[in-house]
């Protein structure tokens, strides 16, 4: 395959990648909003357009990629959790950021070339709602600036929705200020005690769209390649996104391919904290080397659901594990079969199969197909830790957690039967296996080491 295609959600159809300019290629994903810990459904978009990110250096080799992700760090939702947690706005954002940045290193996602925060935009925010008031896109209400929808005429084109639809179909924040129910807001005034910024309008804060728009402007320039984010983002962020930018800037299209992961459930569930099938970043790192759940992600093709389960992540550590007893610290190039594979709108359960093929070979000792194997595995993010270092992370005990809770009970057993030669045996080879266990009243807890 000579040319990238790629599945352009803009006009629903997989195109051929032709770059805007000849010698470099900006790519925008849409970041966190630092008011909680990423969870698994965060871990996907930063995993599968980190393969994209690595797809462009080397497929474009002679061009410049520039690839910028933002730090959402003003919002409504950080100043609801600072006040619950009563810490200041700085500590939690600062916190948060600084967990995303180790989780983003646990996945081994290389890092964009710009992670600008919104705060640190302020100005250029405001720069951005002052062209688009005078070039009456927006209007001003009580110290609100509103983008004015009707006057788009290209609003909905992402969604493929007409404007009517989608008021019905989705929540629309209601406000008696607004011309129209989905006009939204650029800037609106701070509470007492919320954090707030200068402005032509009284003091106050951006709209959270408004913060894409203006850095990616800024890092990007006014139009740019690529537009990631999750399904979700699609309405109304990214259509807002579209037209802040194409109205402000009086362009023909703002980003030229728009790309969107698909959705991520839990046991079959939408998570939710409430439901007890939240999973953390944090909480796979107590038990997992980010490699099997890298794996795990790259499993199903981006744009398809993904339904994640305790099944998928000991399926893909027996895979990795296996894999492993042949990794070589070599480096090559990335087999062309491969390249080939991923070309095709990111295609990593092809390439994860493909990699399946080759591995019957490897075990045979073919020394070429053993050289080939360890190049795609680095080239999709994986095998990035020496074989001594993976086997000894704590994350990679032979046992699961449902073995260990079974060699638990049946230590627990031989303790109520007296039998405690058996019960030291369990635990120390319980303890081989990275796990300590600690024994309180009647109740046993285990911990890997
Ligand atoms: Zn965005």
């Amino acid at each position: 395959m000579t040319s990238l295609k790629i599945y352009n959600t803009y006009n629903n159809k997989k195109e051929d990648y032709v770059p805007i300019h000849s010698n470099k290629i900006g790519m925008y994903v849409c970041g966190p909003t630092v008011y909680d810990f990423p969870h698994i459904g965060n871990a996907r978009p930063l995993v599968v357009f980190d393969i994209l990110y690595r797809v462009l250096i080397k497929f474009f080799n002679k061009y410049s990629v520039n690839y910028v992700r933002n730090i959402t760090d003003i919002d409504d939702k950080i100043i609801e959790r600072a006040n619950e947690l009563k810490i200041s706005i700085k500590d939690l954002t600062e916190q948060v950021t600084e967990v995303f940045l180790s989780d983003c290193k646990y996945l081994n996602c290389l890092s964009p070339n710009y992670q600008p925060r919104a705060t640190d935009h302020i100005k250029e925010m405001i720069l951005m709602i002052e062209q688009l008031i005078a070039k009456k896109f927006a209007y001003v209400k009580d110290g609100n600036v509103y983008f004015e929808v009707s006057k788009f005429n290209d609003y909905g084109k992402l969604s493929n929705k007409k404007p009517k639809d989608l008021i019905s179909g989705a929540r629309v924040e209601v406000s008696e200020l607004k011309k129209n129910p989905l006009d939204f807001v650029l800037w609106k005034p701070s509470k007492v005690n919320e954090p707030s910024w200068d402005s032509p309008w009284g003091k106050g804060r951006p709209g959270w769209h408004l913060e894409c728009s203006a850095m990616s402007e800024k890092y990007l320039g006014n139009t740019f390649d690529f537009h990631c984010g999750g399904l979700d983002l699609i309405f109304p962020h990214h259509e807002n996104e579209i037209a802040q930018s194409v109205c402000s800037n009086s362009t023909n299209f703002f980003a030229k391919y728009w790309l969107h992961n698909g959705y991520v459930t839990v046991n079959g569930k939408k998570m939710s904290k409430s439901d007890g099938n939240f999973i953390s970043i944090q909480d796979l790192k107590q038990n997992y080397n980010g490699q099997i759940v890298r794996l795990a992600i790259l499993g199903s093709h981006y744009r398809q659901p993904l339904d994640w389960n305790l099944k998928i992540l000991d399926t893909n550590k027996k895979i990795l594990e296996g894999w492993y007893e042949y990794y070589t610290g070599e480096h090559a190039e990335l087999d062309d079969e491969f390249l080939n594979i991923l070309l095709d709108d990111l295609n990593t359960p092809q390439f994860i199969t493909h990699l399946h093929n080759l591995f019957s070979k490897v075990k045979t000792g073919d020394e070429n197909a053993r050289i080939k194997f360890n190049s795609a595995l680095q080239f999709l993010g994986l095998f990035n830790e020496s074989k001594e270092k993976f086997y000894a992370s704590k994350k990679v005990s032979h046992l699961d957690k449902a073995e260990v809770e079974r060699l638990i009970q049946l230590r627990n057993a031989a303790r109520k039967s007296k039998d405690f030669g058996v019960a030291d045996k369990i635990r120390e080879d319980l303890e081989k296996n990275g796990i300590i266990i600690e024994d309180l009243n009647d109740t046993t807890t285990w911990k890997y080491k």
